[in-house]
This record gives structure tokens, sequence and C-alpha cells, in this order.
């Protein structure tokens, strides 16, 4: 074999949900969110000025930084932005988690914390979530180079309290402890009241979800300035430009519109309700999720010919063929006629052979 060969990086990627090319699929896949942006951030993108193209971003993306900071409440050196949170969150694995010691996340969780830890080569450990795919505390006590874990936990929907992030911050002084909140918005307490208390704490944000900007790729971690002087030295050492112009605008944008922003979140949570009846109905076990997606499972049916039926139907969710989750589909709410068709495809279920 070539030399060269050899020294190629070996890594197996994360697999990103299907973006289908065909035209009215029911796409429940990645957990967009099934309305539009905020008004504010289409009057944005119309006042955009091509010319300004031709100059680079601003590197230290002041207008979202200050923007988020004012928002939140926080000084502007407590907010790192990043293109979508894989991205910040990618940065910190580097930043935080040089430790010879094994971090830790839950067995079931976000798949691409064990991707940037193989990728980063950073040594790490995946304490089982217990039977109710609940996390357990204790299992945070050991000794660890860091902690990382969705809050809620994706893909079950599941969120922990206050209490229980204090009670892992407590146990672990002596490392970064990162709570990914890129579902926080739909439900369960955010962290964000413990940055005062905890200087080892980063709490990161997507726009993704409860902002409908998946598509433009903005993120963001807070925490003390320390760690977010230390992210952007990471930053500053890889690429100094990440976020484009038209997303620091937009990201600013989305934030000046809270009336806009908590009706979205509050129709999605009302449907997530009406749908977690209609799946009980159906006969599926429903996890109880704080989430902008359902994580069930139905006795009757295999879960990977449940997945290929609905594909078939052109209704798309997510499905994991993984030790424990195998029986389960992951479907994101959307709009109320979308899950309707999902509910009547799920009825038709009962006419196959699945
Ligand atoms: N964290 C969790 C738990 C997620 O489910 C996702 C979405 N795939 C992300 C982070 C990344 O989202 P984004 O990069 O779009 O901000």
């Amino acid at each position: 074999m070539k030399e060269w060969k050899n020294n190629i990086r070996k890594v197996e990627p994360y697999v990103p949900g299907e973006q289908p090319k065909e035209q009215n699929i029911i796409k429940l896949n990645t957990n967009e969110n099934p309305y539009p942006p905020a008004p504010a951030v289409c009057e944005a993108l119309k006042r955009l000025d091509p010319g300004r193209l031709r100059l680079y971003p601003d590197p230290a993306c002041g207008l979202l930084v200050n923007s988020l900071a004012a928002y939140h409440g926080l000084e502007p050196g407590q907010i790192f932005v990043g293109v979508g949170s894989d991205d910040v969150l990618a940065m910190a694995f580097m930043t935080f988690f040089n430790s010879e010691k094994p971090v830790l996340f839950p067995d079931i969780t976000y798949s691409f914390y064990r991707v940037w830890a193989d990728l980063l080569r950073i040594p790490f450990e995946t304490p089982a979530l217990d039977e109710d795919f609940r996390l357990r505390a204790e299992d945070y006590y050991r000794e660890n180079g860091g902690v990382v874990f969705p809050n809620p936990n994706a893909p079950t929907g599941i969120a922990v309290t206050l209490d229980f992030i204090r009670d892992i911050l407590d146990h672990n002084q002596d490392a970064v402890v990162i709570v990914d909140e890129a579902y926080i918005d739909f439900g369960g307490e955010t962290a964000l009241p413990l940055l005062k208390e905890y200087e080892n704490l980063l709490v990161v944000r997507t726009y993704s979800k409860s902002r409908s900007m998946a598509g433009m790729r903005i993120g963001y971690a807070m925490g003390n300035p320390e760690l977010i002087r230390a992210l952007n030295d990471v930053k500053y050492s890889y690429n100094s430009y990440t976020m484009d112009q038209t997303a620091l605008e937009l990201g600013a944008a989305s934030l000046a519109e809270e009336d806009y922003f908590c009706q979205v979140i509050g129709k999605i949570t009302a449907t997530r309700e009406r749908a977690a009846k209609r799946l009980a109905e159906l006969g599926f076990q429903c996890l109880d999720s704080s989430a902008n997606f359902l994580f069930a499972a139905h006795p009757g049916y295999d879960g990977g010919k449940l997945f290929q039926y609905l594909r078939s139907k052109g209704i798309y969710v997510r499905y994991f063929d993984s030790p424990r989750i195998f029986e389960y589909l992951r479907m994101t709410i959307g709009r109320d006629e979308e899950m309707e068709r999902l509910y009547q495809a799920l009825e038709g279920a009962a006419y196959e052979n699945l």
C-alpha cells in the first residue's frame, strides 16, 4: 500500500438526517422548526447589501455577540458564536477536553459527541441511562476529563432539573461541564442561572430549532470569560472568519422579536402534547418529551420496518439502529396538518405486515 494511505485519518463520520430532494415530503426527521423565522429576519434579509459581500465579516462577530449578551443579560465576554452549535461543540471539545481522563456522556445521547471524541482522540466513557432512559447523577461523580449532555436529552426528549445539573456541577469542580441546550426553549429548566456560581459551566444553544434558522447555521455558547477567551483562542488558531455577514445580521435580527418567538414555541409545544396523546391512543409508548420531537415505540411493530413504511408514504422520521433504541422512532413535531398525515399513516400501519 502507498505510504500516504496509511497517513489518512480514519474516522467514522456522523450521519445527519436525510434532506430529501423530492417535493411534498413530510419532513419530521431532523427536528427543524415547521414555521418560518421571525418577520424581522425576513426584513433584515431584504435589507442586505450585496456590495458588502466583497469584505470579510467581523471576525469577532460583534453585532451578534453584543445582541446575544443583551438578550440574555450577560456580558459580551461571556458569549462565543459559531456555525451552528455543532461548530461550537466541536470547538469546545477541542478547547476543554485535553485531559488523559475520559470525558463522560450518556450511552444514549446526541451521537455527534462520540464522533468528535474519536476525531480529536479524546478518551471517553458512556454511562448508561437507566431503564426509563433517564440520566443518573451518580454516574458523573467519578473522575473525568469533562462532562457533556444535552438538556433535554436527544433523542429521548427527557429533561433533567436545575437541581440535577447543580448536583453534577458540585461533583465536578475540576472539569468543564457542557450543557447542550439545543432544545431548551421547548421545555426544561435552563442552566443559565448557574453561570454566576460555576466558572466551569458552558451552556450551548442553537438557532436551528426554536429560532427556525437551521439553514443559517448559528450556534453559541455562554460561560465565564475565561472559558470564552479559550474558545476564541482555539477558533482564531483554526479559522478567523467562522460566521458570515448574513448570519451575523440575521442572527441579531431574530432576537428582536420575542412575541413571535414565544408564539411559535407555544404552537409547537401544544402540538407536541396533542401528538403524545394521539400516539398513545395508537398504542405507542412515548417518552416524556420536553423537546420539539417525540421518541416512541410500538410493541406491535418492528421499528426499522415502521420507519421504512412511513418513508414509503412520504413521511420521513428518524430511526437509530442502535442498542436499546432500535424499536423507537424519533418524530419531529411539525405543523398540525403534517401531524394528521402522520397519524393517518400510522393508523394504516395496522394493515401492513410490520
Ligand atoms: N445538539 C443536539 C442535542 C442536537 O440534536 C443538534 C441537532 N442535530 C445539535 C446540537 C446541533 O445543531 P446545530 O448544529 O444545527 O446548531
